[in-house]
């Protein structure tokens, strides 16, 4: 079988394989990770060896923190706004899809319509989604920050460049992190819900510059509060301990494997056949222009919209499962996140291939 699902998405085999054997008996203790005192030397050493895989993984400057939180992506649409707005401070969103505009809605819901301002960053050009971005150091406005979602996993929509903002750049990457090499200087936030690329839904990782937490502000949760997270490592409650285990363990793997250089170099591979098939064929079409297709999750349509329930349930009779679009968009979406081997990429172009060929 090979998962597509957009997430929670498939982990590393090696990893579930690894967390299936000790999953009663963890490090000697004779009983499970999830059984332990998140206080204990033990869970506090994993906690430790994550933070330094993922601070080498990414290259995370001395300057920024890394924090493992509650509330998956959507947590982090709340939390942002609790540290850095609280006291009428104003943000820009850049709006370029599904999960930047539930973003923006969540920021005005909490800071009011008249703090939030949003730009929507996506045209259509000759049929295609391309991302085009305002010149930023042009508009004249105190921002606390601007927000955008460089891979916006509903619409197979990817930004590939930095941003050019004179405010503190606020990334969502929960569907891109680690799957290309970035320069963590040019943010002030990077946050990610867990359940793509890093392990089970409901963590979420925060990488913040220490000088944001400093801005003024009044923050109503003390759960969403990234400096008493700071102050607690982590732990101001009780953490979600396991998934922390298998992001921990996700990170040691990704190592092994040769880090995030060559998970780019694979998921460049992947991308290229699976854009390729979708090009070559006259049975699929990608509706996002070349230089912002997803790397991560690939969307694309039958030109013969009549097949959409035949393709999915032929795919999964050939062990290729989850391939449906999100209901917003319908059409299809394989979601190859570093977990899917060149293999399962190779797999499904050979389907949608042999698939073209008997139904043209
Ligand atoms: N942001 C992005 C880019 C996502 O893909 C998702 C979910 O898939 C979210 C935010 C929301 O994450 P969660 O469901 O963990 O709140």
């Amino acid at each position: 079988i090979f998962n597509f699902c957009a997430g929670p998405a498939m982990l590393p085999q090696a990893v579930m394989q690894k967390a299936q054997q000790e999953l009663l008996n963890w490090n000697d203790q004779g009983v499970s990770v999830m059984e332990i005192s998140h206080r204990s030397k033990e869970f506090i050493a994993l906690t430790e060896e994550a933070e330094s895989n993922l601070r080498q993984l990414m290259e995370i400057p001395d300057n920024y923190h890394v924090l493992f939180m509650h509330g998956g992506g959507r947590g982090q649409f709340s939390a942002v706004v609790n540290n850095f707005l609280g006291d009428n401070g104003k943000a820009l969103y850049l709006v370029d899809g599904s999960w930047s505009q539930a973003a923006v809605e969540e920021a005005e819901k909490l800071a009011g319509k008249d703090n939030i301002d949003r730009i929507n960053i996506v045209e259509s050009i000759a049929g295609k989604r391309q991302v085009v971005i305002p010149e930023l150091t042009q508009i004249d406005k105190d921002y606390r920050y601007v927000h955008y979602c460089p891979n916006e996993t509903v619409d197979g929509i990817e930004i590939f460049d930095n941003l050019n903002s004179p405010w503190p750049v606020i990334a969502d990457m929960s569907s891109n992190i680690l799957s290309r090499q970035i320069d963590v200087s040019q943010f002030g936030l990077i946050y990610a819900g867990a359940q793509k690329n890093i392990g089970p839904s409901g963590l979420s990782i925060v990488i913040v510059r220490d000088d944001l937490l400093a801005l003024p502000c009044l923050p109503q949760s003390s759960i969403m509060d990234y400096r008493l997270a700071v102050k607690n490592d982590s732990m101001y409650n009780t953490p979600p301990t396991f998934a922390w285990y298998l992001a921990a363990e996700v990170f040691s793997w990704l190592k092994s494997v040769g880090g995030v250089a060559e998970m780019e170099q694979r998921n460049i591979e992947k991308a290229k056949r699976l854009y390729a098939c979708i090009d070559e064929l006259d049975f699929y079409v990608s509706g996002v222009a070349a230089q912002n297709r997803s790397r991560m999750n690939v969307t694309f349509q039958l030109t013969n919209s009549e097949l959409d329930g035949k393709f999915l349930a032929e795919a999964q009779a050939a062990g290729l499962v989850a391939l449906k679009g999100h209901r917003m968009v319908g059409g299809m979406r394989a979601s190859i996140y570093n977990a899917m081997p060149l293999e399962g990429v190779d797999a499904l172009v050979t389907f949608m291939t042999e698939f073209a060929a008997k139904n043209a």
